[in-house]
């Protein structure tokens, strides 16, 4: 093959690969795959990834750009990372150029060296050796910087800074050729040996989950660990994960949220030290960096991560887990649409090694392929530290006086457990003040113009807030529609639930925890910190409350509405529901306190509702399945939604029905292909556009992507998609 022309990924959402020239001095290098390049592209110079050298015949144009430099001396991800990404791309219908982005850090994704933070040594020249100190009688800090030199031999700008020598000195020793200087790379450094002085004493059910985890010698095992709230699940992780790191091996651990990351790499750290790591967003590009490098280099033995880690290199892959499996956040909603869970079950397929997929509420499809055998189902039923499951209260509201959404009763057992120095969770899945404002005479209600949504009632700072499109307005003094002025705030949300509980319970502290107070970086922290103490307090929260936290205290939780998603027009409501009423009440009596959870509900006898209500997760999923198996819906087919928008619905629709002509004279479509659309989406109108769909169920997984395939060049080359946005989700879960 000629070595002129090469082939490269552009990171720009197109399907074509991009031709470029080799300058001459560039043709005697050997190219490898993967290689990251820097690319003239339109007036922009972009970093670009080396695919292949070019097949002459298939490039007819007659002039290409030079390439403008070659980054790296040899490819920063190897050979089963470039396969996972050509999958990904296929899988999930996303340009690879775009794709390949995601299995690099940041900083590496604008081109800068794949190099560990690096430090400045300094060293006297041999000038420097010989001249008369009292030279520099004038420059005290340069005479001592300098006298350090010559007794040290090499310090580095840190340690001279301890002694009180300044860079600016350096630089004048430097400048008078004195002292010379070297940087070098600060590779992570950890104890050579592991100390394993951490002596828990595993549960019987723990011991034998952790026995047939690591039994999966080499093998692409998929474990499903089935473990009630509490039931010691990161225990099973953490000695998996040791013998592991015993036989020189990695591990790769991907948790939801970053607001769980601190709480888990401190876990991490008790056993394994510094040989842990942890990446995701609210670290800064140098922090990621440094642990994507020490990951590739296989320097760090586990890797703790949000959904973006599953992409990194990892020398010496040993095992992945995926911590709290059923979280949509391991789903990404825009762009390239992957499940990191999904692609870690790529992942260890590809590198053979076993994958562990850890949840006190597992998703519906992990459980359907539990039941069939392709997983192996390891169950935790009792909770690790003795205590016992929480006792559930089914509360009906029929007929029953609220006061701002609290029963008497509730508010009778928030005060026994404040009384008994405990704590209480009330939870409601709303921030904000009220759900809308409505005109009391004339019933105006407070719509966002930008969406099919009410606006919400914020009352600190006090407007409406569309929690859809981020639009914000002040509150109305008078009605836009009869200039009345007497409004009623309709709906509870978080703000309104805690200036209540204020009142009521004067002498506790209530803290609302929803992403409304925990915008600044170190406020979560902060609030874990107070709860932390373990003082008597109420806490009201959304669902970022009901992820994986360890609240010893806490005895009571309060479902405010635990009705609110169960008669969703999305056939997956119910199932997050379950899964969010389940993981808010495993919050109460972790330790040696017996809890309680009180539900609030006006439909304890919906029959989904009843198993929900006794805490029987289980059984409700087994007749979450059930309904999907007669209902032909996912797990029981595969799903792809086809999505457009345009600021005009026709001009949607219109463009889906185009795709299904396309579609029609394909002839692709197999009698197993169901295809419903086009319709509009759940919101229709959202941040001023108009959207519509077109969902596609197949039996097989294989026609449909071969259609898939074919629609997806058609979306490329189509001239109606300048006036409409459209996209492809592959195993779609939401439908907002
Ligand atoms: P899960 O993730 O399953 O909800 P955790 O791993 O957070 O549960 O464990 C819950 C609590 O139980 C933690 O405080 C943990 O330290 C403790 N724990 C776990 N395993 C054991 C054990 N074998 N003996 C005693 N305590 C344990
Ligand atoms: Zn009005
Ligand atoms: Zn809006």
């Amino acid at each position: 093959m000629s070595k002129d022309l090469i082939d490269v990924l552009v990171p720009i959402p197109l399907l074509e690969r991009f031709s470029y020239k080799l300058p001459e001095e560039l043709k005697k290098k050997n190219l490898e795959r993967g290689m990251r390049i820097k690319i003239p592209f339109g007036n922009r110079l972009l970093v670009g990834i080396f695919w292949n050298y070019s097949d002459p015949s298939r490039n007819n144009r007659s002039s290409y750009k030079f390439i403008k430099e070659v980054i790296d001396e040899t490819s920063l991800l190897e050979k089963k990372l470039l396969n996972l990404a050509e999958w990904a791309s296929r899988y999930y219908h996303y340009p690879l150029g775009e794709v390949i982005t995601y299995f690099f850090p940041p900083s590496l994704r604008k081109g800068k060296k794949a190099k560990f933070k690096e430090s400045t040594f300094w060293q006297v020249t041999e000038k420097g050796d010989f001249i008369d100190l009292s030279g520099l009688g004038r420059a005290p800090n340069q005479r001592k910087g300098l006298e350090l030199l010559r007794e040290k031999g090499d310090l580095s700008q840190h340690s001279l800074k301890a002694f009180g020598v300044s860079r600016v000195s350096l630089n004048h020793l430097h400048n008078k050729g004195l002292v010379k200087k070297r940087s070098q790379e600060q590779f992570p450094v950890y104890s050579p040996e592991i100390q394993y002085s951490y002596k828990k004493l595993l549960t019987s059910e723990q011991k034998e989950a952790v026995k047939t985890i690591s039994g999966a010698k080499g093998d692409n095992k998929i474990f499903l660990l089935n473990g009630v709230t509490g039931s010691g699940k990161t225990e099973v992780y953490l000695r998996c994960i040791k013998e592991l790191v015993q036989k020189g091996k990695q591990a790769l651990v991907l948790i939801p949220e970053i607001g769980l990351a601190p709480q888990a790499e401190n876990r991490f750290k008790e056993l394994f030290g510094d040989r842990v790591a942890s990446f995701h967003s609210a670290k800064n590009e140098r922090e990621r960096l440094d642990v994507w490098l020490g990951a590739q280099k296989g320097l760090y033995d586990i890797v703790i991560g949000t959904r973006s880690s599953v992409f990194i290199p990892m020398k010496k892959l040993g095992i992945i887990i995926v911590d709290e499996e059923h979280d949509v956040s391991f789903k990404q909603s825009d762009r390239f649409r992957y499940s990191a869970r999904d692609v870690a079950l790529y992942r260890a397929k590809l590198y053979k090694v076993p994958v562990l997929l850890a949840s006190a509420t597992p998703s519906v499809e992990s459980m359907q392929n539990a039941l069939k055998g392709k997983y192996k189902l390891l169950n935790l039923k009792e909770r690790a530290t003795g205590a016992d499951l929480p006792t559930f209260f089914p509360l009906d509201l029929k007929g029953k006086l609220l006061k701002e959404g609290f029963s008497d009763e509730l508010l009778e057992a928030v005060k026994v457990e404040l009384k008994k120095k405990n704590q209480v969770l009330i939870f409601l899945n709303r921030r904000g003040y009220a759900s809308s404002l409505i005109c009391k005479s004339c019933g105006w209600v407070s719509c966002c113009n930008r969406c099919d949504a009410h606006m919400t009632v914020h009352s600190n700072p006090s407007q409406l807030h569309c929690h859809h499109c981020e639009n914000k307005k002040p509150l109305p003094s008078a009605c836009p529609s009869c200039l009345d002025r007497e409004f009623e705030s309709f709906g509870l949300g978080t703000e309104r639930v805690e200036s209540y509980l204020r009142k009521k319970f004067k002498n506790y502290p209530v803290l609302r925890i929803d992403s409304d107070t925990t915008r600044q970086k170190e406020s979560f922290k902060n609030y874990l910190e107070i709860i932390a103490e373990g003082d008597p307090l109420i806490l009201i929260g959304t669902q970022m409350l009901a992820k994986g936290h360890h609240f010893p205290n806490v005895t009571l939780v309060g479902i405010l509405d635990a009705d609110s998603g169960l008669f969703s027009a999305d056939f997956r409501g119910s199932e997050r529901v379950a899964q969010l009423i389940t993981q808010v009440s495993g919050r109460a009596g972790r330790e040696k306190k017996p809890g309680k959870v009180v539900l609030q509900t006006y439909c304890s006898e919906h029959p989904q509702m009843e198993e929900l209500l006794k805490g029987n997760y289980g059984t409700f999923i087994e007749k979450i399945i059930e309904e999907r198996a007669s209902a032909n819906v996912p797990p029981f087919s595969y799903q792809v939604k086809l999505q457009a928008e345009s600021f005009n619905g026709l001009i949607s629709k219109d463009f889906l029905n185009s795709c299904l002509e396309h579609i029609n004279n394909s002839k692709l479509i197999t009698k197993d292909i169901r295809l419903v659309g086009p319709l509009p989406s759940l919101m229709e109108k959202k941040s001023g556009m108009f959207r519509w769909e077109v969902n596609l169920f197949s039996k097989s997984r294989k026609p449909l992507h071969k259609l898939i395939d074919n629609l997806q060049t058609f979306l490329y080359q189509s001239k109606q998609t300048r006036q409409v946005r459209w996209s492809i989700d592959v195993d779609p879960i939401s439908t907002i």
